[in-house]
């Protein structure tokens, strides 16, 4: 249980925070000063995936600049409508593969749960923006018939914790889920996906750090960070108490058009993770969800980047580049998907 405290206070702050987000494209522009750039498109798009950016993430975006890398991440553009061949509404084909309530069972050994369909900021890219999380998110009343489902698969070893994001549920839920997680005696790591933290620092209060803290499992973090330009003081400071109890921390970004599709900013984006004390996990070549076709970029391009970053990076700072296929028994390499 967690006592009301100041802790608990905080946790009121983060939420408030939440509720607080920017969900209207036009007073995204007016903050940033962009303010005559609304087009009728981008309207139309925030109607078909939704609108949504912490003020924290809008305060680490330039004023004035529309090609911002940040704002480019959330900015809904006409694009989006556009219907381009080879970009479907389930890229990893995710709604087969579901189990039951939440479950995605995938990979060997490894079982990822999604919490919740609620995230802090909405990415434009994001291959769950068709997802229909009403049937398929883990509510609370879910949880028991899931527990034991992860009770009878004695093969599982890990559990992902994902979404949406899995930090946007309170520390109460999150903690007797966590709770009765580590219970489960063949569970041997719990993992957590998120990029909540980045962009609403705040999120990893005491609270959350007591969780995880006590939690018998070796826990890591996978952190999600596209550009360089994310890595704040407000998240490495936060970032700070996890570590110091021993919670891996890994980075997962995505390789988009315009946004980090270059040498120079990825190998500084690996040498800032590390100077946070974060490892380079992924870097995933784009899920072909519809609507997302202007990130993409070509493979052999993907390819030739992650080349040069590797003739400048230490071994362990280089991110293995990967693609979800879907039917495959782990994610790909992009040489091997490429050869299929
Ligand atoms: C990505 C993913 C995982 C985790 O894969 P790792 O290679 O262990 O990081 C697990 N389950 C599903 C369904 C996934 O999409
Ligand atoms: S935070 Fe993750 S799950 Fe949520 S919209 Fe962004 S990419 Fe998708």
């Amino acid at each position: 249980m967690i006592p009301l405290s100041a802790a608990t206070l905080k946790t009121e702050s983060w939420q408030r925070q939440l509720a607080n987000a920017f969900n209207r494209v036009e007073d995204l522009l007016s903050y940033l000063e962009l303010g005559d750039q609304l087009e009728p498109s981008m309207k139309a798009a925030s109607r078909a995936f939704g609108f949504r950016v912490t003020r924290f993430f809008a305060s680490l975006m330039e004023k004035g600049n529309v090609d911002d890398p940040l704002l480019r991440q959330v900015l809904p553009l006409g694009a989006e409508l556009e219907d381009t061949p080879g970009f479907s509404t389930d890229p990893l084909a995710d709604q087969a593969s579901h189990q039951g309530n939440g479950l995605l069972h995938k990979y060997h050994g490894r079982a990822l749960l999604i919490t919740t369909g609620a995230c802090a900021i909405n990415c434009r890219y994001c291959f769950r923006r068709h997802f229909p999380y009403a049937d398929h998110q883990a509510t609370p009343s879910h949880w028991q018939p899931l527990l034991q489902q992860l009770q009878q698969h004695t093969d599982i070893s890990e559990v992902i914790l994902s979404g949406g994001d899995p930090l946007s549920l309170g520390n109460t839920r999150l903690g007797a889920l966590i709770e009765q997680l580590q219970q489960i005696p063949h569970l041997k790591r719990l993992r957590i996906h998120s990029r909540l933290p980045v962009v609403l620092p705040q999120r990893l209060d005491q609270g959350l750090a007591r969780i995880l803290g006590h939690c018998r499992l070796p826990m890591s973090l996978v952190l999600h960070i596209n550009h360089p330009g994310e890595i704040s003081t407000e998240l490495i400071r936060a970032l700070g108490p996890l570590r110091r109890q021993g919670v891996i921390l890994l980075n997962q970004a995505v390789l988009l058009h315009s946004v980090n599709d270059s040498v120079g900013i990825q190998v500084r984006l690996a040498e800032e993770l590390f100077q946070a004390g974060v490892l380079p996990y992924y870097l995933h070549q784009l899920d072909r969800v519809r609507g997302a076709a202007h990130f993409a970029v070509e493979d052999e391009q993907a390819a030739a980047l992650h080349q040069a970053m590797q003739a400048r990076l230490p071994g362990y700072l280089l991110p293995r580049l990967v693609r979800e296929v879907p039917g495959a028994h782990s994610k790909l390499a992009l040489s091997m998907s490429q050869n299929e």
